[in-house]
C-alpha cells in the first residue's frame, strides 16, 4: 500500500503540474477511439438481441429497468441536493465539470463500442447515475482550493492522490470485478447493466486520476489570478485547512478493510478466469449461433457485422464534438483572455466591495477576503467574521461595509457581541453533532461555552478543539471572566495579534493573554572588540539608565574582555542502593572510563547535541547523589540533558538490577533553587569578565572615586555578604540585569536564580592604582538561544538584535556562548553603576526620580532640588 500511495502521490503532482497536457492527452485518446476503425469491439449481441427475447423476459427487463431508473433518479437526487449544500462555488463547479466530462466520455464509449444506438444510452444513463462517485471529487476539490498559495496547490493534489488513489484503485477493480459476475449469468437484461456498469465505473475511475487533477491545478489557478492580493496570508484560512486535514485523515482506509478488498478481488479475477477462457468455446459459441444474450464484454462475430446506421452515428458524433469544442472553447476562454468567467469577475467584484482602499496593506483585511470569497460565511461561522448570516452579507456594498466596520470592532474590543450569535443557541447535543461533523466554525461562542461548561470541550484544550487558537483563548478569558468578582478584570489583559501556534505545547498552557513587558536597551557595549546593544525587558525603573551608564563607563574604560571558561547543564538523579557497600560500589563503578563510555554513547545517541563530559556522585547513607553534565548545544539544555540522564539511568539499571531510581531531579543539579554546587562547580555556562576603568572615567562618568568603589566592594559584597550567609551572591544587583535579559531573550526567568551567581572584583590598577581593574565571574549561566521561550517572536527579536537568534549555524553552542558573554558584560555594567551611584550616595535620589510612579509624586514644582529634572543628565542618572 506504501508503494501505491508513493506513486499516486507521484501520478497526482505529474497531472497536477502538466493539466493542460493531461487534458490534451485525455481527449486525444477520446477522439482516437472514436475514430478508430475496430468501432464495435465489445458490442454484443445482447444489445440487439431483443429479436429473440420472448415477451416474459422483455416485461421482467421493463420491470427491472423501471427500478434502476427510478432509484438512480432518487439517488441523484439526494446527491445534487447534498452537494448545493457545499459552500463554496468553485468546488461545486470542479464537480459539475467532473460529471460533464464523465458522462461525456462514457457515452462515447457506450456510443461507439458497446452499443452504437442512442436507444441504449437511455439505459446506460441511468447506471451511470447510480455509479459516479462525486464524494471523493468535492473531498479533493475543497482540500485544493483551500490552499493559499499556488505553490501548495501541486503538493495538496499529490498529497490527497496519496491518500485516496491506492483505495479508489481497489474500490474500482473489486467494483468492477464484482459487478462483473453479472456479466456471466446469461440474464440478458441484467448482462447489458452490468456491462454498463462496469464501463461506468471504468470511465470514472480514469476520468478522476487523469483529467480531475488536472482540472483542479486548472481551476484553482484561474480563481487565484484575479484574486492575487487577497491571498495574503495563510494563518487566516488556518482552521479550514485544519478541519479539511481532519476530514481526509478521516479518509484514510481502514488497513483490515482494504485487506479484505484484495483478497476480494483475487478471488473474484479467478472467478473470471474461470469461467470466461475455459467456458468460451463451450458457451459463447453456441450463443453466438443462437444470436441470443452472451456477455457483453466478450468479442462477438455478430457483433461486428451490426453497424448502426451512419447518420444516427453522425448525430451523436457531431453531438459529442460540439461538447467537446465547447468544453475547449471555455477551457482557453479561462486560461488566455482577460475576459474573466462570469464566477470570476463575481469574486473580483466582491473583493473590491470588501476591500476598502485604506484597507490595501491591512494583514487582517485581505485573508478574510479570501475566506469569504471562497467560502460564503454561513450563519454564526466565525466570530472573528462578526456577521451571522451569509446571505445578508451579499446584498448590498453598504452592508458589507458596516460589517467590516463591526469586524474591525468585535476583533479589538468587542468580546460580547460576538458571543450573542446566533440569537438563540442550540442544544447542546445538536452543537457536538456540528462540531464533531463540521467543526467550531459553524458554532457560536455562547454554543462553545455551554459545551465547556457541559464538559464537551476540556477547558484546556479549547485551542486544539476549535482549530483556532486565539478564539480559543477569547472564549477561555469569557468562562474566567464570569468567576471573577470584578468582570472585567481580564479586559486590559491583551490576547489578540500573538502568535499562539510558537506557545502551545511549549512555552504556556491555559492561555489567556499575554502580558506586556517594556524592553529598554542598555548600550552601546565594547564587549571582545564588538559593540552590541543590550534588551532588557523591565519595570523598574532606572535598571536600563544605571545599566545604560555603565557600559558608557566601560566603553570609555576600552571596553569589556570575557570568556567562558565551562560549558555544561547537569543534572542530578538520586537513586538508592540496597545498602551503603553497594552504594559505594556503583559510585567506584560510575569513576571508571570504560563504564563512563558506556554511559556516555547511551547519553549521547539521545540528542545531534547533547554530549555527556562527565557523572560524578556523592554518597548519603545508601543514597546516591550522581550528577550528569553534558553540553548542549545552543540550547539551555534541561530537556536534553534529562533526556540523556534518562537514557544512561536505564544502562545503569541493567547493570545494577537493585539499583531504585527515587528520582531524575534529586536536587544535585541543581534547577532553580540557591545551592553551593553551582556555585562552586558551575552549571551551564561558566563566564568571567574584565574591564579597565580609568581613573578619570571613574570620577566624570561615575561621580567617585577608584578608592571609594574599591572600599565599597569589599565592604558591601564580600563582607557584607558573608555576613548574611551569602553563596554566590557576591554581588551587587546581578540579578536584576541578568533577570531583565532573561526575560527580553525567551530564558527560562526562573532560572535566574542560579544564573546570578557572581562575585563581582574591584581593585586598584596601573600606576598609583589610579585607575579601576574589575572582574565579574559567574559560574553557572544557564543559557541557551534555542528551546523554550526563545521561538517567540518577540523574544527571538531580541535574540537577533544580539546576533546571536537561533542555532550557531557552523559551530553549534557558539551563539548561546556569546548570549552568556553579553550577560555578563551587561552585569558589569550594572555593578559598577550601582556601585558607583551607591559610593556617591546617588541611589535613593534616582530611584524616586525613576521608580516612582509620577501620579504617586508630588508637583514638579515641589520637589526637593535633587531630584528636579534640571539635575539630572540625559540618561536620566543625577549629575
Ligand atoms: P529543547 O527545545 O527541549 O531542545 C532543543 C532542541 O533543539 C533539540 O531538539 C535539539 O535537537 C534542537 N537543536 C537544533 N539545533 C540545535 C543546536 N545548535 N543546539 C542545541 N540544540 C539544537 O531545549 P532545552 O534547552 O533542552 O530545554 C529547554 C526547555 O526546558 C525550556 O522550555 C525550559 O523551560 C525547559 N525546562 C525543563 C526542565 C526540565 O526539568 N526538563 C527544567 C527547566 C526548564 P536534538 O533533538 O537533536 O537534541
Amino acid at each position: 500500500m506504501g508503494i501505491a500511495s508513493t506513486a499516486f502521490g507521484h501520478h497526482g503532482r505529474l497531472c497536477a503540474s502538466y493539466p493542460w497536457e493531461v487534458i490534451v492527452a485525455m481527449l486525444t485518446i477520446t477522439s482516437t477511439f472514436l475514430c478508430g476503425q475496430s468501432r464495435y469491439p465489445f458490442r454484443s449481441t445482447s444489445f440487439h438481441g431483443s429479436l429473440d427475447i420472448n415477451k416474459e423476459s422483455q416485461a421482467v427487463d421493463a420491470v427491472i429497468m423501471t427500478i434502476v431508473r427510478s432509484v438512480a433518479i432518487l439517488y441523484s437526487y439526494q446527491r445534487i441536493k447534498s452537494l448545493t449544500r457545499v459552500e463554496c462555488k468553485l468546488v461545486l463547479g470542479i464537480a459539475a465539470l467532473f460529471s460533464l466530462f464523465s458522462s461525456f466520455v462514457f457515452t462515447c464509449y457506450v456510443i461507439n463500442y458497446v452499443s452504437g444506438e442512442i436507444s441504449d444510452l437511455n439505459d446506460a444513463a441511468f447506471i451511470f447515475l447510480l455509479l459516479i462517485d462525486l464524494s471523493k471529487v468535492r473531498l479533493l476539490a475543497e482540500w485544493t482550493v483551500s490552499s493559499a498559495r499556488k505553490e501548495e496547490v501541486i503538493d495538496r493534489i499529490s498529497h490527497g492522490f496519496a491518500i485516496v488513489g491506492p483505495a479508489l484503485t481497489l474500490d474500482t477493480i473489486v467494483e468492477t470485478l464484482l459487478i462483473g459476475i453479472g456479466t456471466l449469468t446469461g440474464v440478458g437484461k441484467l448482462e447489458v447493466l452490468c456491462t454498463y456498469a462496469c464501463l461506468s465505473a471504468i470511465v470514472n475511475y480514469f476520468i478522476s486520476v487523469t483529467f480531475f487533477p488536472a482540472i483542479l491545478a486548472i481551476f484553482y489557478d484561474l480563481t487565484q489570478r484575479s484574486n492575487e492580493a487577497e491571498v495574503v496570508s495563510e494563518e487566516k484560512l488556518q482552521w479550514q485547512v485544519m478541519a479539511l486535514k481532519r476530514m481526509f485523515s478521516k479518509q484514510q482506509p481502514n488497513p483490515v478493510v482494504q485487506r479484505v478488498k484484495l483478497i476480494m478481488a483475487a478471488g473474484l479475477m479467478v472467478v473470471h478466469a474461470h469461467c470466461r477462457w475455459p467456458a468460451s468455446d463451450k458457451h459463447q459459441l453456441p450463443l453466438k449461433e443462437e444470436n441470443s444474450t452472451s456477455n457483453p464484454f466478450a468479442p462477438s462475430e455478430a457483433a461486428f457485422e451490426v453497424e448502426s446506421g451512419p447518420l444516427k452515428w453522425v448525430a451523436v458524433y457531431a453531438e459529442q464534438l460540439v461538447l467537446l469544442t465547447l468544453i475547449l472553447a471555455l477551457i482557453v476562454k479561462f486560461k488566455f483572455f482577460e475576459d474573466r468567467s462570469e464566477v470570476e469577475r463575481e469574486m473580483s467584484f466582491r473583493a473590491q466591495v470588501l476591500l476598502s482602499p485604506s484597507d490595501d496593506s491591512n494583514v487582517i483585511g485581505s485573508p478574510r477576503l479570501f475566506s469569504d470569497i471562497i467560502y460564503p460565511r454561513t450563519r454564526g461561522f466565525s466570530i472573528s467574521i462578526g456577521d451571522g448570516n451569509s446571505s445578508d452579507s451579499e446584498s448590498s456594498i453598504a452592508e458589507t461595509e458596516e460589517k467590516e466596520t463591526q469586524t474591525e470592532k468585535m476583533e479589538v474590543v468587542d468580546e460580547d457581541s460576538a458571543l450573542k450569535q446566533p440569537d438563540e443557541p442550540r442544544n447542546i447535543l445538536d452543537c457536538v453533532d456540528l462540531l464533531r461533523t463540521k467543526g467550531s466554525k459553524y458554532l457560536s461562542d455562547s454554543e462553545i461555552l455551554s459545551l465547556v461548561k457541559s464538559k464537551h470541550i476540556p477547558g484546556y484544550q479549547l485551542e486544539k478543539a476549535l482549530d483556532d487558537m486565539e478564539r480559543g483563548v477569547k472564549i477561555r478569558r469569557a468562562i474566567l471572566s464570569e468567576t471573577l468578582p470584578l468582570k472585567t478584570a481580564l479586559d486590559s489583559l491583551p490576547f489578540t495579534q500573538y502568535d499562539y501556534s510558537k506557545v502551545l505545547g511549549a512555552c504556556c498552557e491555559n492561555v489567556i493573554g499575554y502580558v506586556p513587558i517594556p524592553v529598554g536597551v542598555a548600550g552601546p557595549m565594547l564587549l571582545d572588540g564588538k559593540t552590541v546593544s543590550i534588551p532588557m525587558a523591565t519595570t523598574e525603573g532606572c535598571l536600563v539608565a544605571s545599566t545604560n551608564r555603565g557600559c558608557r563607563a566601560l566603553l570609555a574604560g576600552g571596553g569589556v574582555r570575557s570568556s567562558v571558561e565551562k560549558d555544561g547543564m547537569s543534572r542530578g538523579p538520586a537513586v538508592r542502593m540496597p545498602n551503603i557497600q553497594k552504594a559505594s560500589s556503583l559510585l567506584h563503578w560510575i569513576r571508571d572510563r570504560d563504564n563512563f563510555e558506556l554511559l556516555k554513547s547511551c547519553f549521547d545517541s539521545t540528542s545531534r547535541f547533547g554530549r555527556l563530559q562527565e557523572v560524578t556522585g556523592r554518597l548519603a547513607g545508601r543514597y546516591v547523589f550522581l550528577r550528569f553534565v553534558a553540553k548542549t548545544g545552543d540550547a539551555m539544555g534541561m530537556n536534553m540533558v534529562s533526556k540523556g540522564t534518562e537514557m544512561a539511568l536505564q544502562k545503569l539499571q541493567e547493570i545494577y538490577p537493585e539499583m531504585e531510581i527515587i528520582s531524575l531531579s534529586g536536587n544535585v543539579c541543581t534547577d532553580k533553587k540557591p545551592s553551593a554546587i553551582n556555585w562552586i562547580n558551575g552549571r551551564g555556562k561558566s563566564v568571567v569578565c574584565e574591564a579597565v576603568i580609568p581613573g578619570h572615567v571613574v570620577t566624570n562618568v561615575l561621580k567617585t572615586s577608584v578608592a571609594d568603589l574599591v572600599d565599597l566592594n569589599v565592604s558591601k559584597n564580600f563582607i557584607g555578604s558573608a555576613m548574611a550567609g551569602s553563596i554566590g551572591g557576591y554581588n551587587a544587583h546581578a540579578a536584576n540585569i541578568v533577570t531583565a535579559i532573561y526575560i527580553a531573550t525567551g530564558q527560562d526567568p526562573a532560572q535566574n536564580v542560579g544564573s546570578s551567581n557572581c562575585m563581582t572584583i574591584m581593585e586598584p590598577y596601573g600606576p598609583e592604582g589610579r585607575d579601576l581593574y574589575m572582574t565579574v565571574t559567574m559560574p553557572s549561566m544557564e543559557v541557551g538561544t534555542i528551546g523554550g521561550g526563545t521561538v517567540l517572536p518577540a523574544q527571538s527579536a531580541c535574540l537577533e538584535m544580539l546576533g546571536v537568534k537561533g542555532p550557531h549555524p557552523t559551530n553549534p553552542g557558539e551563539n548561546a556562548c556569546q548570549l552568556a558573554r553579553v550577560i555578563c558584560a551587561a552585569v558589569m555594567a550594572g555593578e559598577i553603576s550601582l556601585m558607583a551611584a551607591l559610593a556617591a550616595g546617588h541611589l535613593v535620589k534616582s530611584h524616586l526620580t525613576h521608580n516612582r510612579s509620577v501620579i504617586n509624586m508630588a508637583p514638579s514644582g515641589s520637589l526637593p532640588a535633587c531630584l528636579d529634572k534640571a539635575n539630572l543628565t540625559t540618561a536620566g542618572i543625577p549629575r
